[in-house]
């Protein structure tokens, strides 16, 4: 657990500054968080496995690219995962049609154990977890395993993305998850792939409906 100490070192000798305008205090000032512009509406995204779609903005924005790889990458800034958080509870707050919290759980997209301790947390899991409190509806965790490492997905094309993830994912304590209604919860959309193995296999072991929450969602490359 090298990499948590060192975010730990990181978080308490680095002052705190937002990565948009320098601003100390905070990684996001609320002046910047005000520049988002936040979707307002819900348009349903249906995939083979995968039932509905919510996410706050576009990847493209420049701004919320640099504050996810802030997050996921050097300096792995753990702490972003409130101020991304609070993007998506602004959308959310924003639609007329919310996503079905009513008896759901969340599950985030896991990592596997390599990944895991090169990080030093899982980027889904600390969204999901304030996702949690502020939907109220209960984290499961232990259900959706991912077994061995792939190839980086962003190397990949769309085709070579769905191939490598092939059996990738498995299921255990299928129970908890029975005929539930899954909030899943991932970073970022980009092609699809991780959301729609990831239903697909909650969905063979016996979930009722999936919908995938990411914070932002790529634009499909043609
Ligand atoms: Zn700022």
């Amino acid at each position: 657990m090298k990499k948590n100490f060192k975010n730990f070192l990181y978080e308490l000798f680095f002052p705190k500054f937002c990565l948009n305008c320098k601003r100390e205090g905070s990684f996001l000032c609320e002046d910047c968080a005000a520049l988002f512009e936040i979707s307002g509406f819900h348009k349903v995204l249906k995939t083979k496995h995968l039932d509905d779609l919510y996410f706050a903005l576009e990847y493209k924005n420049p701004l919320i690219k640099k504050l996810i790889q802030n997050y996921k990458y050097e300096p792995f800034i753990k702490e972003l995962s409130k101020p991304l958080s609070s993007l998506l509870f602004a959308h959310l707050q924003l639609l007329d049609i919310p996503p079905p919290i009513h008896e759901s759980i969340i599950i985030p997209i896991p990592l596997e154990k390599k990944r895991l301790k090169w990080r030093g947390f899982n980027q889904a899991e600390e969204l999901a977890v304030e996702l949690s409190s502020f939907l109220s509806v209960p984290i499961v965790k232990n259900v959706l395993i991912k077994k061995h490492s792939t190839v980086a997905q962003t190397k990949l094309s769309g085709n070579k993305r769905r191939e490598n993830l092939l059996g990738v994912f498995t299921c255990q304590n299928k129970l908890k998850i029975k005929n539930k209604k899954i909030l899943l919860i991932d970073d970022i959309y980009t092609t699809g792939s991780t959301l729609e193995a990831t239903a697909k296999v909650l969905k063979n072991s016996g979930a009722k409906e999936i919908t995938g929450i990411v914070i932002a969602k790529a634009k499909p490359k043609r």
